[in-house]
C-alpha cells in the first residue's frame, strides 16, 4: 500500500475527534509532501534541526508537532513555528521554551509527558512533579506557555493489558489533574497516547491525539 491507502485506511479507523498525528521522522520531504497532498496537515518529529529544515522546505500551513525528548539547547531551532510540544519532562525546559517564545513573540503549546512505561529509559513526569510545575505554571511563571494537557509512552510489549493499563493510568492522572487544576479550563482538554503498534487501545482508554509513524510511512531504516 501506498502512504496515501495507508492514510486514509487509518483515518477511518480512527474517531472524528482525535487527532492523528503522522511521525514523519528519519523520512525523507518527499514522503511528508505525498502525505500532506492526501490532506495530512500534522505532522511529528523528534529531532530540532531536522523539523526546522522540514519545516523551511515544507508548506506553510503544516503544523509541526515535537514528540521526543528536548534538550534546552535546541528549542530554539522550533519555537518560531512549534504548534505543540509533547514532551514537557523538566521545569527547565519550560524556563527555556518560555524564554524562546517570548523572543519569538507567541506562545507555545505544550503537553506535560508522563512516565508510563515499565522501562527506565523513557522519560517523563510523576504526579508530584506535574503537580508542583501546574502550580507555577498557574502562578503566571511562564505567560508564553499554554499546558494543553499530557502525553505518555506505554511499554514496548506485545502484553496488551499492560499496555491497557498503562494507557488507563495515563486517563486517571489527567482526569485528577482536569479536576483539580483546571476544571473550567476548556484548553487543558488532550491525552497524547498511542502509537503504530497500540494505538486501538489508547483510544479505547480516552486518547484524544494518536502518534503514528511506521504504519503510514513503513518501517524506518533506523530506530530511534
Ligand atoms: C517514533 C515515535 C512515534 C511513532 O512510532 P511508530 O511506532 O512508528 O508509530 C510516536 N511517538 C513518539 C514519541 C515517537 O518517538
Amino acid at each position: 500500500m501506498d502512504i496515501a491507502t495507508k492514510l486514509k485506511k487509518i483515518q477511518t479507523e480512527i474517531p472524528e475527534q482525535v487527532t492523528l498525528i503522522a511521525v514523519s521522522k528519519t523520512k525523507p520531504i518527499e514522503d511528508i509532501q505525498t502525505a500532506y497532498d492526501a490532506g495530512q496537515r500534522v505532522f511529528g518529529e523528534n529531532k530540532a534541526q531536522e523539523m526546522n529544515q522540514k519545516h523551511a522546505d515544507l508548506p506553510k500551513d503544516i503544523n509541526w508537532h515535537f514528540i521526543g525528548h528536548l534538550q534546552t539547547n535546541k528549542v530554539k531551532y522550533i519555537a518560531p513555528f512549534v504548534s505543540l510540544i509533547h514532551s514537557i519532562d523538566s521545569s527547565k525546559l519550560l524556563d527555556e521554551i518560555n524564554k524562546q517564545a517570548a523572543k519569538n513573540a507567541r506562545q507555545i503549546n505544550c503537553l506535560l509527558q508522563f512516565h508510563i512505561a515499565d522501562e527506565t529509559t523513557k522519560f517523563g513526569l510523576n504526579m508530584e512533579e506535574a503537580t508542583n510545575i501546574i502550580n507555577r505554571y498557574q502562578a503566571n511563571e511562564w505567560p508564553h506557555i499554554i499546558l494543553l494537557g499530557v502525553m505518555g509512552m506505554a511499554t514496548y510489549t506485545d502484553d496488551i493489558e499492560q499496555i491497557s493499563k498503562e494507557f488507563s493510568n495515563l486517563k486517571s492522572n489527567y482526569d485528577h489533574l482536569k479536576m483539580q487544576f483546571f476544571p473550567t479550563d476548556s484548553k487543558f482538554k488532550e491525552i497524547s497516547m498511542g502509537m503504530s503498534g497500540d494505538y486501538c487501545h489508547a483510544i479505547k482508554a480516552g486518547s484524544t491525539m494518536v502518534r503514528i509513524g511506521s504504519s503510514i510511512f513503513g518501517a524506518r531504516n533506523y530506530a530511534r
